[in-house]
């Protein structure tokens, strides 16, 4: 899903994260806390030069993001850190994922990530795949050998929170088994289309359990701790411009986000205008 807004609310929504992030980094050293522990899952989108588009990050702004990680050694799949408990206790560690399976993954991320040798995940929407700008079934199907794996998101890529409990039960259900017989893979991880508290909840949750799957992942930002609901995974999304903050952002100077995910959702709801 791309997301097209007018130059000056990019540039204004750009440094807001920069400020944000910056008073979260002066706040840590204020406080001399130290970097907590955790799994951090990242959210990329497009991976594009698109100056349009908040969501897409320049191919040479992700190479050095994935540079600086695997220099870290901090890069684990999604399986190694989390259980069926949630994260296991002490487990540290970042954790890549791509969302919506846009064309530009096999051109421009999967280069990277291979050479890297970087594990990652990405979520797709079966009805999707092998349309215009979209990754074919058979860009899916060499993904394997490089240490990506392929989640579900959703059937058509629609908000869960909205639908009644059979179509959230179609959209998860005839996703998954689709993506295992053109596969060939078990698919058992989930990110919710949006991911933001109004397209997913109890119901949904269910469902996802019940579908078969074993994680599932959201937009609600933040850090995933031991004992957090593995069908309510936290994330990072990182976004154009993001560079020059990118170390911050890993040591958790925009989890405060959080608070606009919780209580401002409207705000949230603009902010989050893919997923
Ligand atoms: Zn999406």
């Amino acid at each position: 899903m791309t997301a097209r807004a007018p130059a000056a609310k990019r540039l204004l929504k750009r440094w807001g994260r920069r400020i944000f992030a910056g008073s979260g980094r002066l706040l840590d050293l204020a406080r001399r806390r130290e970097t907590p522990g955790g799994v951090r899952i990242l959210t990329y989108h497009r991976i594009a030069s698109d100056s349009g588009d908040p969501f897409a990050v320049a191919p040479e702004e992700f190479r050095v993001q994935m540079e600086l990680l695997a220099e870290s050694r901090a890069v684990t799949s999604l399986d190694e850190a989390v259980g069926a408990q949630g994260p296991p206790k002490d487990v540290e560690g970042v954790v890549l994922t791509f969302d919506d399976g846009t064309v530009d993954f096999v051109e421009a991320a999967l280069p990277v990530l291979s050479h890297l040798r970087l594990p990652a995940m990405l979520y797709v929407n079966p009805s999707r795949v092998g349309t215009p700008g979209f990754v074919s079934w058979r860009d899916l199907g060499l993904l394997p050998a490089s240490g990506i794996r392929v989640g579900s998101h959703s059937l058509d890529h629609v908000s869960l929170g909205s639908l009644p409990r059979e179509e959230v039960r179609r959209q998860l259900k005839v996703s998954r088994s689709i993506l295992e017989q053109r596969l060939g893979t078990l698919v058992d991880s989930l990110a919710y289309p949006f991911g933001t508290l109004r397209d997913f909840g109890s119901v949904v949750k269910e469902e996802t359990r019940s579908a078969g799957y074993r994680t599932a992942c959201t937009a609600i930002n933040g850090l995933n701790r031991n004992a957090m609901d593995p069908l309510e995974l936290r994330r990072t999304k990182i976004e154009q411009g993001d560079g020059p903050i990118f170390s911050w952002v890993l040591a958790g100077c925009l989890d405060g986000w959080v608070l606009v995910d919780r209580y401002l959702s409207a705000l949230q709801n603009r902010y989050a205008q893919t997923g």
